[in-house]
């Protein structure tokens, strides 16, 4: 494992500013590039998962977390209020109180059921100075977060199919080695206190868990203050844990804003929540797939998919051409010509970028490259056509290999 923080300035990926803050780093462009190709990732699968995108504010007032519960059990880890015209307003813990809201503005059947809203929306954290550095422990967190409201019948199925959608997901970033946890409250944690609420959310989530097949560990003192969690656990290069994805029930903030559905008896009924994030924040997800990967990221996700290398300046008209090309067809491709030292210093150079297109005269006249791959392999006197067809083909269907479409690792 390789340590996200160095590797994010050596990459320029990210950075951060003492004038900023500490807490809050900046996206620079190869970075923003990864996360932009990884949220498009997570609403596409949320799109096809049946799931609805909301947008909804970083702020709100801080009755609405009194409401929530957030203000009793978990003000320790907000920012502290702003007085804004005689009212107070927080940076938002969390994004659950705003779609509760948006859930309640609007009357529901339970023929509307399981109801899927999902967002990647900013979050704060009130973290301490000491923790912080890269993208792990920040002060500004945009989360991957979706509620499911549905009826306690739903519940299980809606849990299973979030668990799939993480399982797909982690194959598809290449992800592995998580290990699955059952969150329990512990003691002296500030928990809401339901036990019966508690002890049925329990069940079903072991009950889930029992049946997806996955080891799972029980833990006690790792629950959410409202309701147990399936939490999915990567470790980083200095073998710390952390939770990148994670499915909840819960009973209690639906009972706090008064969520109702009519039933099919014609009378109002409450539904439960179910909390699921796919890959967690944004920013825990890059730094995990930055230390899993070395920087040597799938080809869907990488800054920069294709590199082409012009052997003499003979051959820069073709390889200009090659890169508008590639990035007509949809590709991030960057063009690296002799100016920049010898093909060998060049290809070390971009020895990350899994696609690297050398022409010498003979490609250039062919309409051909001779192209290597990240991973060592060479692919002598490809056409210019069946290399970007086969590039877009790695990325779109998201090939663990560079070239050949192998069965992917099981999940
Ligand atoms: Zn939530």
């Amino acid at each position: 494992m390789h340590d996200h923080r160095r590797l994010g300035r050596e990459l320029d990926l990210f950075d951060t500013d003492r004038l900023i803050g500490a807490g809050l780093p900046y996206w620079l462009p190869d970075g923003a590039v990864v996360r932009h190709a990884l949220e498009e990732y997570v609403r596409e699968a949320e799109r096809r998962a049946g799931y609805r995108h909301v947008y909804s504010p970083v702020l709100g007032k801080r009755e609405l977390y009194e409401i929530s519960g957030h203000w009793a059990h978990y003000s320790e880890d907000m920012f502290p209020p702003m007085e804004l015209g005689g009212e107070q307003v927080v940076l938002r813990p969390s994004l659950c109180p705003h779609h509760a809201l948006i859930y309640r503005s609007r009357p529901h059947s339970y023929r509307e059921l399981p109801l899927r809203m999902a967002e990647l929306g900013g979050m704060f954290r009130a973290e301490l100075s000491g923790v912080l550095g890269g993208l792990t422990r920040v002060r500004a967190i945009q989360l991957n977060d979706a509620h499911v409201f549905c009826t306690l019948e739903q519940v299980a199925g809606e849990a299973r199919a979030a668990l799939d959608l993480i399982r797909r997901a982690h194959r598809d970033l290449g992800i592995t080695g998580a290990r699955y946890r059952l969150s329990l409250p512990g003691p002296g944690g500030k928990y809401v206190a339901a036990p019966e609420k508690w002890r049925r959310a329990t069940e079903l989530l072991t009950e889930v868990l029992n049946a997806s097949g996955v080891e799972y560990e029980a833990v006690e003192g790792e629950a959410a203050f409202y309701g147990p969690k399936i939490d999915v656990q990567v470790a980083d290069g200095a073998g710390r844990e952390s939770t990148l994805s994670t499915v909840q029930v819960d009973f209690h903030q639906p009972e706090q804003f008064g969520l109702e559905y009519t039933g099919p008896d014609g009378a109002k009924h409450r539904p439960v929540m179910v909390h699921r994030a796919v890959i967690g924040s944004v920013e825990r997800a890059v730094a995990h797939l930055i230390e899993q990967h070395g920087g040597a990221f799938p080809a869907w996700l990488a800054p920069v998919q294709l590199v082409v290398l012009p052997v003499s300046e003979a051959e820069l008209p073709h390889a200009e051409q090659l890169v508008a090309r590639s990035l007509e067809a949809g590709l991030r491709a960057e063009l690296a010509g002799p100016e920049l030292g010898s093909l060998g210093a060049r290809i070390r150079q971009a020895r990350l970028v899994p696609y690297q297109a050398v022409l010498g005269a003979r490609e250039a006249a062919d309409g051909a490259v001779a192209l290597r791959l990240r991973d060592g392999r060479q692919v002598p006197g490809v056409s210019v056509d069946g290399l970007l067809a086969r590039i877009g083909a790695v990325a779109a269907g998201r090939w663990a290999d560079l070239w050949e479409e192998g069965t992917p690792p099981a999940p």
